[in-house]
């Protein structure tokens, strides 16, 4: 680390949807501060990030460095049995192996500041919070930062703190500490691990402790917006004590996103070839898929309604996700039918989603409700129709059909039913809803003014001051 700037240290979580956020405030901080941000990870995301600051054009004062990494060191805590048997489900298996960083992330800070100042401050995801301790011993305070949004996380926050949940019927509605009366839960908006969770699986033993861990930090960052959420910031500050700057959405400028690949002009031709606000989008991110019954409803679904759709298709959970689509996950002979009558297209894999969702016939999303895509979407004003898989999404899901209004949710879950009758109900409504997308494109205002600023008016959008007011915080000029 050459110069004598000052440094900010970031650690991400290890998924491709915390990463970008990460990288967003990285650039955002460095244009601010001018200090030097090194964003340390593993072998594989430093090379991802470092590609992705090079596409940005980003400063070498922004920088990804590599800690050693092993996947397979599950971390759990000594004496405790791995319950699930080796391997453990992958997913929990990675946020137990973060732990493996640890000494490499010490290691780190002895080198490189053992003769100059400690960092600045070292942010770290929310899901990592052995990092507070690592950053209090060398003496900077410990920054958490949410790459979601605050209702999601304060619900999350709030179920793993209250465990088990297990007494509950699915479908019942019960109250969750810290939310109003009238935002009741159900069991069946909780992802498999949260309904059997009891404090002793593998998955309490890794985030009750890392979230205790973060809300013992010094201060909270989260990519959202103030105004597009404020039941969900007052929750999560009331629950969380301590300053919550909401510096949200970080997102790129669509324009500034570069074209990839083939697929991308494909897309763009498609959908130039069709009408305003009619196509429906479909995507389930970068790591999620459906079961084949529930693709083979949705593409019923879909031709059952005749509205133009654009499709990210991938094969269904269970397959490999990189894998060819077969032929049997799809009613015989759709692929041919919707090139030959117009009506849609599917994408193998990846698409330029951003590009999409800018694109003017573009008229509605449907997401698994995952934070980017939804920001994305809605900073576009595109109304949702929400399917959450995963992680906090239902609860995103929520918030999005019961306090923005600019959604409505087809089903949840892998074990969701979907009929092809509720799809075509589904995108009908939506597509053809003036009053949801009124409140999509009011949405879309409120991203877009918060992190604007008109010099010449003296104009700063929320996050913008947010932002300023985490630097003045720790003196960071
Ligand atoms: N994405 C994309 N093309 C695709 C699928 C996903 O560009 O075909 C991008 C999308 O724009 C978003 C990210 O991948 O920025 C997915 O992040 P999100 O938080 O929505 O979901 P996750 O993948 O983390 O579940």
């Amino acid at each position: 680390m050459g110069g004598e700037t000052e440094h900010i240290l970031m650690i991400p979580f290890l998924a491709q949807g915390h990463l970008r956020p990460f990288m967003e405030l990285a650039l955002r901080l460095h244009a601010k501060t001018h200090f030097t941000i090194t964003l340390l990870t593993t072998p594989f995301n430093a090379a991802l990030l470092r590609q992705k600051l090079a596409a940005a054009a980003a400063s070498p004062d922004v920088r990804a460095v590599e800690l050693p990494f092993n996947a397979t060191d599950h971390g759990l805590p000594a004496g405790v049995e791995n319950t699930d048997k080796v391997p453990l489900p992958f997913v929990i298996s990675v946020f137990h192996s973060t732990k493996s960083l640890e000494p490499h992330l010490r290691n780190f800070i002895s080198t490189h500041f053992s003769s100059r100042k400690p960092p600045v401050c070292i942010i770290f995801d929310v899901f990592l919070g052995w990092v507070d301790p690592v950053a209090r011993t060398f003496g900077s305070p410990g920054i958490a930062f949410i790459t979601g949004g605050a209702y999601g996380y304060a619900a999350y926050i709030s179920i793993w703190n209250h465990l088990p949940h297990r007494n509950f019927a699915d479908d019942e509605d019960f109250p969750l500490p810290g939310f109003p009366e009238n935002h009741r839960f159900r069991r069946s908006q909780f992802h498999r691990y949260l309904k059997v969770a009891d404090g002793s699986d593998n998955w309490s033993l890794y985030f009750q402790p890392q979230l205790r861990l973060s809300m013992n930090c010094t201060g909270w960052l989260c990519n959202s917006v103030e105004e597009i959420e404020p039941l969900g910031f007052e929750i999560l500050r009331n629950s969380v004590k301590l300053p919550i700057w909401a510096i949200g959405p970080l997102l790129p400028d669509p324009s500034q996103v570069g074209k990839s690949s083939s697929s991308c002009d494909e897309c763009i031709q498609w959908l130039n070839s069709q009408k305003a606000d009619c196509v429906l989008y479909i995507s389930f991110g970068s790591q999620n898929t459906i079961s084949p019954t529930q693709m083979m409803e949705l593409a019923m679904g879909l031709e059952l309604s005749g509205k133009p759709f654009l499709w990210v298709i991938r094969p269904p959970f269970g397959f490999d996700i990189n894998g060819e689509i077969r032929p049997e996950w799809l009613p015989e002979g759709f692929e041919d039918r919707i090139k030959e009558n117009k009506q849609g297209m599917l994408v193998r894999k990846w698409a330029p989603q951003m590009e999409i969702l800018a694109h003017e016939s573009t008229g509605a999303f449907l997401t698994h409700c995952g934070w980017n895509s939804l920001l994305e979407g809605l900073r576009e004003g595109v109304p949702l129709i929400t399917w959450p898989l995963a992680a906090e999404q239902a609860y995103n899901s929520k918030m999005l059909v019961e306090e923005m209004a600019v959604a409505v949710e087809l089903t949840r879950g892998l074990e969701g039913k979907v009929s092809k009758e509720e799809v075509k109900r589904v995108v009908e409504l939506v597509l053809g809803s003036g009053e949801i997308k009124k409140k999509a494109v009011e949405a879309g205002k409120k991203l877009k003014e918060a992190v604007r600023v008109d010099e010449g008016l003296g104009f700063k959008g929320c996050s913008i001051k947010a932002m300023d007011d985490f630097v003045d915080a720790f003196s960071i000029h």
